[in-house]
């Protein structure tokens, strides 16, 4: 299937490039050596997935037409297109001539014999043709017909992917992503993007930070062009993710390689890394307000604590609810944009508009989640109600493609399990009830079947989540609120407290403060309000 003069041969794309070709219709040529079936639409038998089109080398998704006795394929606009002769712009003597028979000679624009790029693979590779199909030890699909191979490393690859990039930057990941032909010493592991199974024998792209895990399909990390960022070499990622990744400055490492003792941008005290906790007490990280169980860093002063995952946060990181960088307050507290939680710990600005909480920024576009047996992924148009709250979203939510199911922020960010007086053991979060009319155990009403509670197995107890987590389950005692309060001097910060001392009266209801409160520490400034007084 080739343009043919004397010995010039191009495909037809190649063809198509030149700005000067011109078709003249003459009639068409046996096309090919065998009959060919019609088959109107290809979708329905077997054929689409595994074979392209012989001609244009895309998809068959319209009629084709359809060798029995050989790989031949073609879509019936492709046939039907086919100019006979056409001239171009390499070849200016002759016009060039559609060739049917002749199979095996190579189009002289496109398909040179050896492709050689240092930065991308060490040795050459070399075209080989063969008659079946073979899997691309790069990017672990299928392909026909033509391939590439690089003998020093016994491999067989697509042309594209004889010059895949070695490493990038994915906006979706915060470090460096690198391409390895296969992976050792893990167990099965899910692409990132698409959730289905990247085979370790096979091509793919990985992060190399442990405790990571981050692995994805070649050809699902560069679908789309503006979501990664080639990166030259290891200097240049090493620059990027000093530049701009880690809020963290390593003082000491350990035999592990691990940063045992760091300097981190939010505390100003130096931190240690620990992997668990010298008395079982429920503390809380004080970067996502969440419990720490296991690797965390702590301070030996006071009492402050990050789980490893929060300290090493970037420090400008891409988001993809918008694709700008978004940075890191570590200082005050604020009401998260996106979960609809007051939280102290770090947030992130995104376009210096929308705060997010750092359990929200954590959360990637697609996901699997407990409550629901499909993926979900943020549809930025979404306006259901939540399934977890029945809350109606705002800016958009994550949503089932397979069924209607919608979950927000704030019910996806929810602890796994909390604690609570009513019960010796922890509950659990629980997303179905099949009980027919249902009750919650501390406010003692009904409550409604359909939402997700929290419950313990073992007692038979279950209540609402409100009740479990209590108003403010993300802000801590003593931490500083970002907003001055209209009346307060201006110049003082106030502190949220969960209790106090005495009962002093609160400087807007003039009642007893004794819950939740706002409190001035400034010496001889006594102002205290309620916190839910602090506006009016
Ligand atoms: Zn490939
Ligand atoms: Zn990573
Ligand atoms: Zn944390
Ligand atoms: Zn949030
Ligand atoms: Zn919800
Ligand atoms: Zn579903
Ligand atoms: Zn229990
Ligand atoms: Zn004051």
């Amino acid at each position: 299937m080739l343009y043919l003069a004397v010995f010039f041969f191009i495909d037809i794309k190649c063809a198509q490039l030149s700005s000067s070709f011109k078709f003249s219709q003459q009639s068409k040529h046996d096309i090919h050596q065998h009959p060919l079936t019609f088959i109107e639409s290809p979708t329905i038998i077997d054929v689409p997935k595994r074979f392209n089109c012989s001609w244009c080398h895309e998809p068959l998704i319209d009629a084709i037409y359809l060798c029995p006795d050989c790989p031949f394929i073609i879509h019936k606009k492709c046939l039907d297109e086919l100019p006979t002769e056409i001239d171009h712009l390499t070849h200016r003597l002759h016009p060039l001539i559609l060739n049917c028979s002749d199979s095996d000679y190579l189009c002289n624009l496109c398909q040179k014999s050896t492709v050689e790029d240092k930065s991308r693979h060490q040795h050459p590779f070399t075209l080989l043709r063969r008659q079946d199909s073979f899997i691309c030890d790069a990017c672990g699909t299928e392909g026909n017909y033509i391939l590439y191979i690089c003998s020093t490393c016994s491999l067989m690859v697509h042309k594209d992917c004889t010059s895949l990039p070695r490493i990038i930057k994915f906006s979706r990941h915060d470090h460096c992503i690198f391409h390895k032909y296969f992976l050792k010493g893990l167990t099965r592991q899910d692409c990132k993007i698409c959730f289905n199974e990247v085979k370790l024998d096979r091509g793919s792209y990985s992060c190399r930070k442990s405790g990571c895990n981050y692995v994805v399909h070649v050809n699902c990390v560069l679908e789309n062009k503006s979501f990664y960022e080639v990166i030259e070499d290891e200097k240049q990622c090493a620059e990027l993710e000093e530049k701009s990744m880690q809020s963290i400055r390593v003082i000491e490492v350990n035999e592990a390689g691990e940063a045992a003792k760091i300097e981190h941008l939010s505390h100003q005290h130096c931190l240690a890394l620990a992997d668990k906790m010298e008395e079982e007490i429920d503390r809380k990280c004080d970067g996502c307000m969440l419990p720490i169980s296991n690797i965390f860093y702590y301070c030996p002063e006071c009492p402050f604590f990050l789980h490893k995952t929060c300290a090493e946060l970037p420090r400008i990181k891409q988001h993809w609810f918008r694709q700008s960088n978004a940075t890191p307050d570590f200082n005050s507290f604020k009401t998260c944009d996106f979960c609809s939680q007051r939280c102290s710990g770090f947030f992130y600005e995104i376009e210096e508009y929308w705060d997010m909480c750092i359990r929200c920024a954590k959360v990637a576009d697609i996901i699997e989640c407990e409550g629901h047996q499909h993926f979900l992924f943020f549809d930025f148009k979404c306006e259901e109600k939540c399934n977890g709250c029945r809350e109606r979203c705002q800016y958009g939510t994550f949503r089932c493609g397979k069924c209607r199911f919608a979950l927000d922020f704030g019910c996806l960010t929810l602890p796994h399990s909390a604690l609570h007086k009513i019960d010796e053991h922890k509950l659990k979060l629980t997303y179905r009830d099949d009980k027919e009319k249902s009750y919650c155990d501390i406010c003692e009403q009904d409550r409604d079947p359909g939402l997700w509670y929290y419950s313990c197995s073992t007692c038979d107890t279950s209540a609402h989540i409100e009740y479990v987590l209590g108003q403010f389950p993300f802000l801590k005692d003593g931490s500083i609120m970002a907003y001055h309060i209209y009346n307060h001097n201006y110049l003082h910060d106030l502190k949220f407290f969960r209790k106090v001392e005495g009962f002093p009266e609160c400087s807007r209801c003039g009642k007893f403060c004794q819950e939740e409160i706002l409190k001035c520490e400034k010496f001889a400034c006594n102002y205290i309000v309620h916190y839910k007084c602090r506006y009016s």
